[in-house]
């Protein structure tokens, strides 16, 4: 293992960590007060009780990582989303191929009928039809990826709902990305290295043959920062990142205030990215 890998693996550990004495932007393992005292509001996505006095769903506890991605923001601006995605390519060294049906995607832009694929896009408004939504992982809080990752390579960190990666440990089965309904993972067909256009030295390359997608930043949260797209973005609304858990954070004062739509929520993987269009 060279030292950059091992250099990321202490990065990937200290972000399950991350929040204890470093000056985080966001909390990353506490449960928040109301949550871990059993008292208090419960989180704004959480469902109703239903007739029976059960509830249809589990609510989810504890820090859980979320967004929500303003994209009438994004479509006066669209020099903004160029911005967001430029920003992740280069803390991310994600490799940018001349063939497109090579391209690795962390976070993209694409029709609004390709990313909301459950909404019918007849007859709708002009300023949804002809500016591009923006598409990354949902980190959905049922996975359908790590159920199918045979090595673990995949996984979600319970502390924040992070869906996280060990390159590592990637065999390039690419089971994840047949799971993934999101289209969100891509596979290096070829070695990625000589197509990074600026090398980030804190964050480690990949190679031939290994999946990979948004982790989310959690090597910037690790560090105190906010992700990357979220900083290119900033005060500006567009996107918004934080706590779903957390009733006084401002990703629930904007999920309170905002009506807002997540793609495929039929099939139940639960995804923690939220659009307002
Ligand atoms: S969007 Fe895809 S890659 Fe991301 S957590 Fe969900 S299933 Fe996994
Ligand atoms: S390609 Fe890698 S991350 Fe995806 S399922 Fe296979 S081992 Fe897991």
């Amino acid at each position: 293992m060279d030292n950059k890998r091992r250099k990321f693996l202490k990065i990937a550990g200290a972000s399950v960590l991350a929040g204890i004495g470093a000056p985080a932007v966001i909390k990353l393992t506490a449960a928040t007060p109301a949550l871990a005292s059993g008292h208090g509001e419960a989180p704004a996505h959480a469902p109703a009780p239903d007739a029976h006095g059960g509830h249809a769903e589990e609510a989810p506890q504890g820090v859980r990582l979320g967004m929500v991605i303003d994209l009438r923001k994004m479509n006066e601006n669209p020099e903004m989303l160029d911005s967001a995605i430029a920003a992740c390519i280069a803390a991310h060294n994600i490799p940018e191929f001349p063939d497109k049906k090579n391209e690795v995607k962390w976070i993209w832009k694409a029709p609004f009928e390709n990313v909301f694929t459950d909404h019918s896009a007849s007859h709708s408004a002009a300023k949804v039809k002809n500016f591009p939504s923006v598409a990354l992982c949902n980190h959905c809080d049922d996975p359908p990826c790590v159920r199918a990752c045979p090595t673990q390579a995949t996984f979600r960190l319970e502390k924040n709902g992070i869906v996280a990666m060990d390159f590592h440990r990637c065999i390039g089965c690419r089971f994840c990305m047949a799971a993934c309904p999101y289209g969100a993972r891509s596979f290096n067909w070829q070695d990625p290295r000589p197509y990074i256009k600026k090398y980030n030295k804190e964050f480690p390359s990949r190679m031939k043959g290994v999946v990979e997608k948004c982790n989310f930043c959690g090597e910037r949260l690790a560090l105190g920062q906010e992700p990357a797209c979220v900083e290119a973005c900033k005060g500006t609304g567009a996107i918004v990142f934080g706590d779903l858990n957390d009733a006084k954070s401002e990703i629930r004062a904007v999920l309170d205030k905002e009506f807002t739509i997540q793609r495929k929520p039929t099939l139940g993987t639960k995804p923690s990215v939220f659009y307002i269009v």
